[in-house]
């Protein structure tokens, strides 16, 4: 039996091709997401899913979340004193989904079919292909993940050429892809998007206005807990609008009371600014896939914030008519992978052209920008090959010095998509003597070349003499052999993972520490008491007092979580 995965930045999903459909697995919590986070509990054992995201709070350096950024680096993901790669922490997901499946079908499961972003590279499906490995998990096949989208609304049933465009607004991320269904063989004709984009910036766009309404000081944005406190009721806020023409907004503060009505017409023109910004990828991928939007077949919703109606309301107006949303847009992926899965078990699998010549990162210098005509702001990351170009690719920018007479230049290669040249991963460093004179005369050539290889060359031509100055880059760091699998294989095995069968309590109590830190006073002192109590249940081992005592403990929980929202000072 072929398991289809959905591997997400923020969730996964485990999906089953059964009796001629797509049925989404839950895990032992009973729920059909887990979240993608990984935790190195207290005794040294290593939890995953919602428990792991309870303790990203509570135990940041223990913790790990969004490591599918990392995919196809090297990087090291720190966990304690232990150092893991995006693959061995993916490889620890797709084995808790491995067992939720097997306990679910009550047989081993060996392959899978586990889809990865249209735009991921060739060292970023590699990296995928070896975290399957990892988990002991046969990748029968790398799935686009808009393709998969389009599956679970039965592209592959038509029976001429089809053209469909997957809309895909997740957490924080926007990728739009043009798909063409023709004999049997899946094209991504096109793809854009905006790293920068995703519903968590619908909830920043409110809680500045929050402040704007309430006329609130700015330090409140230094108070950590208060920040997170207010997000989490903006978010609260913003999907109860997707359900409610209206909500209120409340927090208090050591006396304070901050409070904004909120209703869907007001919430849209809060957020027109981002709904503008969605606008651009689609455009750009149907200009790249040569396509006016009428000849679309389908228009497709994937990922959670497409569920906010005025994202639904911009695509209807966009395109002239009803996006494509019976499926519920957080699993339209997995159900497109067991889709997938069930065709491959009939022979009758989709081919596809995967679209992997892509530079997966955008590639830039760092600059610094003129704020007013005598001061700068250094640091800023300058993109010179914006992510998702098609490659090789080669991309020049001009660059003058900040003064006249400067006499050095110093060039810092970058790759990554954040705003500060920092927070990315440096490359390499380039020095420039300058010829003498006015900073104007001095323009310096940066040229980007990146090719197949990841090869990544860097000139730096100045202007006045014709001298050049080049770097090579070399790319795809550090992919795993065959025998560092082996290896690596062998020590995750070793691990010691946290028992299935526990998780619900260990989740129950992961939540209950989340929620002690959040709480002040007489409630946190009570639900200090309650986790001992409960504690010592699961001590006893014995089925009739562990089973009421969770029962109890939950019901605690879920009271005070909705007392905390609701009178969160308290
Ligand atoms: P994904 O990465 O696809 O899981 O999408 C997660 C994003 O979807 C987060 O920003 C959520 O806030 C958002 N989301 C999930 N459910 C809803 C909802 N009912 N209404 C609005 N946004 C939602």
């Amino acid at each position: 039996m072929i398991i289809g995965i959905d591997l997400g930045t923020t969730n996964s999903l485990v999906a089953v091709w059964e009796n001629g459909a797509a049925r989404l697995i839950p895990n032992s919590l009973g729920e059909v997401l887990t979240p993608s986070c990984v935790s190195v509990d207290d005794d040294g054992s290593i939890l995953v899913g919602r428990a792991a995201r309870e303790r990203l709070q509570t135990h940041p350096r223990l913790s790990a979340a969004a490591f599918k950024r990392h995919m196809g680096s090297d990087q090291q993901i720190a966990l304690g004193q232990r150092g893991f790669r995006a693959e061995e922490l993916s490889a620890l997901i797709l084995r808790a989904l491995k067992a939720d499946a097997e306990a679910a079908l009550g047989r081993p499961v060996t392959e899978a079919i586990i889809t990865v972003p249209a735009y991921f590279s060739d060292a970023q499906r590699k990296a995928t292909r070896a975290a399957g490995q990892l988990a002991g998990l046969k990748v029968e096949r790398l799935l686009n993940e808009p393709t998969a989208a389009a599956l679970a609304y039965g592209i592959h049933l038509r029976d001429s050429e089809s053209k469909f465009l997957v809309f895909d607004l997740g957490g924080g991320t926007f990728d739009v892809s043009v798909l063409d269904l023709f004999d049997n063989v899946m094209e991504v004709r096109a793809s854009a998007g905006d790293n920068y984009l995703g519903g968590e910036d619908f909830v920043a766009c409110v809680i500045e206005r929050f402040f704007e309404h309430n006329k609130m000081s700015p330090h409140y944005k230094n108070d950590a807990g208060f920040m997170q406190r207010l997000g989490a009721q903006v978010e609260a806020a913003k999907r109860a609008l997707s359900e409610a023409p209206g909500t209120t907004i409340r927090i208090r503060d050591n006396g304070a009371d901050f409070a904004m009505e909120l209703d869907e017409a007001a919430f849209e023109k809060i957020c027109a600014p981002l709904l503008a910004r969605l606008r651009d990828p689609v455009e750009r991928a149907l200009r790249d896939a040569q396509l006016p939007s009428a000849e679309l077949d389908n228009v497709v919703l994937a990922g959670g914030a497409t569920r906010m109606p005025m994202v639904r309301r911009l695509v209807a107006r966009m395109f002239g008519r009803l996006p494509a949303c019976d499926i519920n847009p957080d699993e339209v992926v997995a159900l497109g992978a067991a889709v997938q899965a069930g065709l491959k078990a009939k022979d009758a699998a989709l081919d596809e052209v995967v679209m992997t010549d892509v530079s997966p990162y955008s590639l830039g210098i760092d600059t610094s920008l003129r704020v007013t005509q005598a001061s700068y702001s250094h640091g800023h990351f300058d993109p010179i090959i914006e992510r998702n170009s098609v490659v090789p690719v080669s991309r020049v920018k001009r660059y003058f010095p900040l003064h006249d007479g400067q006499r050095q230049l110093h060039i810092n290669v970058f790759q990554g998509e954040a705003r500060m040249a920092a927070d990315n991963i440096k490359l390499g460093e380039l020095l420039i003597d300058l010829p003498d004179g006015a900073r104007d005369e001095c323009g310096v050539d940066v040229r980007f070349t990146y090719d197949v290889n990841g090869l990544l060359q860097v000139e730096a031509t100045i202007l006045k003499t014709g001298d050049t100055v080049s770097l090579l880059i070399a790319g795809n760091p550090g992919l795993l052999s065959d025998e560092e699998i082996a290896e690596r294989f062998a020590a995750l095995s070793a691990l010691k993972i946290h028992p299935r069968d526990q998780m619900e309590n260990r989740t129950l109590l992961a939540r209950g520490e989340r929620l002690y830190q959040q709480l002040r006073g007489d409630l946190r002192q009570h639900l200090g008491v309650q986790i001992v109590r409960f504690e010592q249940a699961l001590e006893s081992q014995d089925k009739h007092q562990c089973l009421p005592a969770a029962k109890a403990f939950g019901q605690l929980l879920d009271e005070l979580e909705r007392h905390s929202l609701l009178h969160p000072d308290a």
